[in-house]
């Protein structure tokens, strides 16, 4: 981690004092229709329409969009975006490696893991005596498919929010996948079908799996087949996998069947023979979705922070100013202020709350 650009505050123990002669962040980082845009560097982070120039964190559809003409991203990102995009992943497309830093206009950029998802990244900012850090989704939990979180002190911190509640407390990854492993052994007829998003989700819960010692063949549904063998080509093991095909239903009798979540809400999974449908988000905390899902086995496993680990990631980056975004801010900017913190929320739009 580098010494910050000014002089005072970081490096000590509790927030930087404001520097008169410093212009506050948000003097020169503003919220426009296209999204959020660091003026003195030309660029937009994560913008929901095409611009000249994105820095995107990470490859979500609701950050990674079409139509570009420069995109600046971490190699796993930038060969994500090719895959969903082809050719509207953007005009030009540049990888920067994670702690390099690159100059655009007047402004140091660099990219810091996000632990989240592969490629996932912090966009660091400095500019005008003042470090800005950008989380993009992140969470702090131990992931095997992706580089872990690292907190970066700043002057002012952008925390996404999608589960900024204190109700929200995901419980240990491992037992998650333990109650699947379970219900596979009490229902050893039955296949199990686990709703998992394509991106990262998947990749996880699978390596989650391993982990918990299952080493059988994991069936995945078609539209999960490309990104795994993305993330295979980026050196991350995911054991034996085999292609689900419904047509072949008897060999899918007590199989584990992982598909993405519109295919086991529709008709695609009850073709399966009595199958137990789980599924792998963060928001099976709460019973009324998995209900109107049909889900059975709500599996509690998200690539989101729960509120632990968006106070404690708040605490560690000891900015003396935090914006919040991307789900429930109002609990955490009143958790921020309580403590000192000049916080607010930061009305960016366009983002969803699916892949959670
Ligand atoms: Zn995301
Ligand atoms: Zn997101």
């Amino acid at each position: 981690m580098s010494a910050p650009l000014h002089s005072e505050g970081l490096a000590g123990p509790g927030p930087a004092k404001p520097h008169p002669d410093r212009p506050n962040p948000d003097r020169w980082i503003k919220v426009l229709p296209e999204g959020l845009y660091v003026e003195p560097g030309g660029f937009y982070i994560d913008p929901v329409r095409g611009v000249d120039r994105a820095v995107v964190t990470h490859g979500h559809s609701d950050h990674a969009r079409a139509g570009n003409r420069h995109v600046l991203a971490t190699a796993g990102t930038i060969a994500i975006m090719r895959q969903r995009l082809g050719e509207g992943a953007g005009g030009s497309l540049q990888e920067l490696a994670y702690g390099e830093t690159i100059r655009l206009g007047d402004v140091a950029l660099r990219l810091v893991p996000a632990g989240h998802v592969l490629g996932s990244a912090q966009v660091v900012i400095e500019h005008a005596g003042s470090r800005v850090v950008v989380s993009g989704d992140y969470k702090r939990r131990f992931d095997r498919t992706c580089a872990p979180f690292e907190p970066v002190p700043c002057d002012v911190f952008v925390t996404e929010a999608t589960f900024g509640l204190p109700v929200f407390r995901h419980p240990p990854d491992l037992g998650e996948v333990r109650k699947l492993l379970h219900s596979m052994t009490l229902f050893p007829e039955r296949s199990h079908v686990v709703g998992v998003y394509a991106l990262g989700k998947c990749q996880r819960v699978i390596t989650l799996l391993r982990a918990a010692g299952y080493d059988g063949p994991i069936h995945l549904h078609g539209a999960l087949e490309p990104l795994c063998d993305l993330y295979r080509r980026f050196g991350i093991e995911l054991g034996e996998l085999r292609p689900a095909t419904v047509a072949a239903r008897e060999q899918l009798k007590g199989a584990l069947v992982l598909a993405p979540p519109g295919a086991v809400a529709d008709r695609w999974a009850r073709r399966l023979t009595d199958p137990v449908v789980a599924m792998a988000s963060g928001w099976m905390r709460v019973r009324q979705r998995a209900r109107q899902r049909g889900v059975e086995l709500p599996l509690i496993i998200s690539d989101h922070a729960d509120w632990d680990e968006l106070t404690q990631t708040i605490d560690e980056v000891q900015a003396p100013e935090v914006w919040v975004t991307h789900g429930r801010e109002e609990a955490l900017v009143h958790h921020a202020t309580r403590k000192g913190i000049r916080a607010r929320a930061l009305a960016l739009i366009g983002f969803e709350e699916d892949e959670a």
